[in-house]
């Protein structure tokens, strides 16, 4: 997979990409993440790129000109061109999965106000990575690349579980622990060290649901829920808890209400 990034500040985007799995992706030869500058196809002696907006209003406009010809000199066959923008759908995992399908990227970074509306119709695509609004498009072209990247065969290696990740299955991802087993005083859920996997893997089933539940009930609608899954939630909506409908605790040491947290 190929993914170009355009942006006006190329020193700000080269570095994150050097780094961790990333660094090592593009090493590999898993992706190869290309850091454009858009004033290389700027024109003029100044190389301007960017203008007072038409009908006045405060604040300046990235020219059509030079991110058409960035565009154009980047383009291939498979090429996908995503403008970064605030009032364009929200970047989902499941967006990043459908992303991930394509075998090259053109990831554009706005500035200043903005983009002329013609490069948002030029566009293929564009994605907002939430309702705030950042001073440019290079931390969103950044989290695409990322959440991109890591769905990548090869990429995730060994470290990762992608399909067991949050919003995978529409549903955020159950507690997770490692080494030591107790840490002042916490202990970790005697669940996970039963060896039991079909009870784990119910524990885990549970506690995803509950997270869920709890924190991000409107992706419940879109998660892939089974029978077993939707009485679980009505369980919860009569009042019970995770911990009732799975205990943490081990028969050794009874299901007590209190044993995990
Ligand atoms: N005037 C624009 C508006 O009100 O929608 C905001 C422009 S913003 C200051 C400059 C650039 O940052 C945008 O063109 C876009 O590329 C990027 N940007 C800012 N927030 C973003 C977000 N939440 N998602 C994606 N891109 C964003």
């Amino acid at each position: 997979m190929r993914i170009d990034i355009v942006t006006l500040f190329p020193s700000m985007v080269e570095p994150v990409l050097a780094e961790s799995m990333i660094g090592r992706a593009r090493k590999a030869g898993l992706v190869d993440i290309r850091v454009v500058n858009l004033r290389d196809y700027a024109t003029g002696r100044h190389r301007i790129t960017d203008d007072y907006q038409f009908g006045g209003g405060g604040g300046m406009v990235l020219k059509p000109e030079p991110l058409f010809a960035a565009v154009e000199a980047l383009r291939t066959p498979a090429a996908h061109v995503v403008l970064m923008d605030p009032r364009g759908p929200r970047f989902t995992q499941a967006v990043a999965a459908a992303l991930a399908q394509r075998e090259h990227l053109i990831l554009l970074a706005g500035r200043y106000e903005g983009v002329d509306e013609r490069v948002s119709e030029m566009a293929d695509e564009t994605v907002s990575i939430g309702d705030y609004v950042l001073t440019g498009g290079e931390l969103p072209a950044l989290v695409v690349t990322d959440a991109v990247t890591r769905l990548r065969p090869g990429v995730l290696g060994a470290e990762g579980a992608a399909e067991r990740e949050s919003f995978a299955s529409g549903l955020l991802e159950p507690p997770q622990y490692t080494r030591p087993e107790e840490f002042d005083g916490r202990r970790v859920p005697a669940v996970l060290l039963s060896g039991d996997h079909a009870r784990i893997a119910r524990w885990r089933r549970v506690q995803a649901l509950w997270r869920t539940w709890r924190a991000r009930p409107d992706l419940l609608g879109g998660a892939e829920l089974d029978a077993a899954d939707r009485r679980i939630l009505e369980r919860f909506e009569r009042g019970e808890t995770a911990d009732d409908v799975e205990p943490a605790a081990t028969e050794r040491e009874g299901h007590g209400r209190d044993s995990t947290r």
